[in-house]
């Protein structure tokens, strides 16, 4: 089965690298406080586990 992408909001900086690295995947919020997910059901790529790995806070994770 397809793993899912999640990020944990709670723990989520802002910082936005997850949006540089992936924006077809990722966008920062109106507030831009916190990114999210521009489709829930997107695909872990290589450069979703790139992201998730540069995220700083850890708070992209996969199920
Ligand atoms: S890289 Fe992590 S902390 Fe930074 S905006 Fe993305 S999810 Fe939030």
């Amino acid at each position: 089965m397809a793993r899912c992408i999640i990020i944990d909001v709670y723990e989520c900086n802002g910082c936005g690298s997850c949006v540089e690295i992936c924006p077809d995947v990722f966008a920062m919020n109106d507030e831009g406080d916190k990114a999210y997910l521009l489709d829930s059901e997107a695909e872990v790529t290589e450069k979703v586990e790139e992201a998730a790995a540069y995220c700083a806070q850890k708070c992209i994770e996969f199920d």
